[in-house]
C-alpha cells in the first residue's frame, strides 16, 4: 500500500482509481479478491466498493460459496455503460470518431469526407464535434483527438504533420472551451499502439513491442511496460521516413526514397495507377499480376526497414497493422528480405506478427482517455 503523501482525501482518491482499473480489467470480481491483489485491506476496498454501488458504476451480481473459508464471496461487476470515452482521428482529407463505453465496446461511430487543407477550419468543426458528443453522451469522462504527425501530448500542441501539411498548431488551446471535460491530443499510430497492450494475446505486457502501421501515410511506436517511448522531441518511432531506396521518389517531408514515399497506401495506388490507369489496391482483384508485383516489392522495403528497427530497438514483439497483409507474396517477402538484413541473433529472438485486424486509432485515443482518468499523482 502507498503511504499517504498528500493527505487521506488522495490516497483515497488513487486507492479508487486503482480499484477502478483493475475493474476494468478483471469485469468482474468480489471485495475479498481486489483486496488481495491490490494489497489493500478489506475495509479500504469495501468503502470504497459500497460508494461504487450507490453509484452505480458497480452492481453486485450473485453469491458463490468460498469453498476454503465456508464464508460467501459476493460477486460485483462494473457497469461499463456508466463511463463512456470517445476518439476523434483526421487523417488526409477525412474525419473518423467513435464512442466506446468503458470496456472499449463499440456504440456509435462514423467517417466523414472534410478538406483538411485549413487547420483552423478543421479544428473548429472538432470543437463543434466535442461539443455535440457531450450533449449526446453525458458520461463520456473524455475525448481523445489523433493528428498523424510530431505532436507533444502534455500540452496537446502540433509541432508539424507533414502528411497534412500542418505546422505549429496549438491544438488543445483551441479545443479547451469546446467541452466540459478532459480532452486529451495525441498522435494516431501511438494512440493505436495502445490497443495492443488491450489484446494481451497480441502483444505480452511489459515486453517492448513495437506496433508499425501502415496506412495513407506510416508511423510507428515503441510501446513498453512504460507505455509509449516518445523520444526527446516526440519523433521516436516515425518509420515512415526511414530511408530504404536513395533513388525513391519525393515524400511529403521533402526527402528521397522514404519508406513512406515507396510503401504507403497513395504511393501503391499511385504505382497500381500508373501501371493500368484506375487500378487500385481496393480493386487489386482487376489485375492480381500487376498487383502482386508491385506488393512483392513493397514487401522487400518493408523488410528493410524492419532489419533497421529490430537492430535499433530490439523489440520482443513486432505488430504489422496493414491492409497488404491479405497478401502472402507481401508476408513472405518482408520475411525473406528482414532475415536477409538482420543479425541472426536478433532476428531470432523478434516475433514478427502481421496483425489480420486492423487497430482503430479511434480506439486507442479512447482508451488514452480511460487511461487518463484513471491515472492520478501521489
Ligand atoms: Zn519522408
Amino acid at each position: 500500500m502507498k503511504e499517504p503523501g498528500k493527505g487521506p482525501a488522495l490516497l483515497r482518491q488513487y486507492n479508487e482509481k486503482h480499484v477502478l482499473s483493475f475493474l476494468r480489467q478483471q469485469r468482474i470480481s468480489s471485495r475479498l479478491d481486489i483486496s488481495r491483489a491490490l494489497s489493500l485491506s478489506k475495509n479500504t476496498i469495501s468503502l470504497i466498493i459500497d460508494d461504487f454501488i450507490a453509484g452505480g458504476l458497480v452492481a453486485e451480481i450473485g453469491v458463490a460459496q468460498s469453498s476454503s473459508s465456508g464464508r460467501p464471496k459476493i460477486h460485483i461487476a462494473l457497469q461499463p455503460d456508466k463511463m463512456k470515452a470517445a476518439g476523434i482521428m483526421v487523417e488526409r482529407q477525412h474525419l473518423h470518431w467513435a464512442v466506446y463505453n468503458y470496456f472499449s465496446e463499440l456504440l456509435e461511430e462514423k467517417t466523414l469526407i472534410i478538406d483538411t487543407a485549413d487547420p483552423r477550419k478543421v479544428v473548429s468543426e472538432i470543437a463543434g464535434l466535442c461539443g455535440w458528443m457531450h450533449r449526446r453522451y453525458p458520461e463520456l469522462i473524455g475525448i481523445g483527438v489523433g493528428f498523424p504527425g510530431i505532436i507533444d501530448p502534455q500540452s496537446g500542441y502540433m509541432h508539424v504533420s507533414s502528411h497534412l501539411g500542418w505546422q505549429q498548431v496549438d491544438i488543445l488551446a483551441a479545443l479547451r472551451h469546446s467541452a466540459p471535460l478532459p480532452l486529451g491530443v495525441m498522435n494516431i499510430v501511438k494512440a493505436a499502439a495502445l490497443v495492443s497492450r488491450q489484446h494481451e494475446s497480441a502483444a505480452p505486457v511489459n515486453e517492448p513491442t513495437f506496433y508499425l502501421r501502415i496506412a495513407e501515410g506510416i508511423g510507428g511506436t515503441l510501446i513498453t511496460g512504460q507505455g509509449v517511448y516518445y523520444g526527446g522531441s516526440w519523433t521516436a518511432g516515425e518509420v515512415g521516413h526511414l530511408n530504404v531506396a536513395s533513388d525513391g521518389p519525393v515524400c511529403t517531408c521533402g526527402q528521397r526514397g522514404c519508406l513512406e514515399s515507396l510503401i504507403g497506401l497513395s504511393a501503391i495506388n499511385a504505382q497500381l495507377n500508373r501501371l493500368q490507369p484506375g487500378l487500385q489496391w481496393a480493386h487489386r482483384s482487376q489485375a492480381p499480376d500487376l498487383v502482386d508485383n508491385v506488393i512483392a516489392r513493397a514487401g522487400e522495403l518493408l523488410g528493410k526497414a524492419l532489419s533497421q528497427i529490430i537492430h535499433l530497438v530490439n523489440p520482443k514483439t513486432l505488430l504489422i497493422d496493414c491492409a497488404y497483409n491479405l497478401s502472402p507474396l507481401f508476408t513472405e517477402q518482408v520475411l525473406t528480405v528482414a532475415r536477409r538484413h538482420t543479425l541472426p541473433f536478433a532476428y531470432s529472438h523478434t516475433h514478427i506478427r502481421f496483425l489480420s485486424h486492423s487497430y482503430d486509432p479511434a480506439l486507442g485515443l479512447a482508451l488514452a482517455m480511460i487511461q487518463r482518468h484513471e491515472h492520478i499523482e501521489l
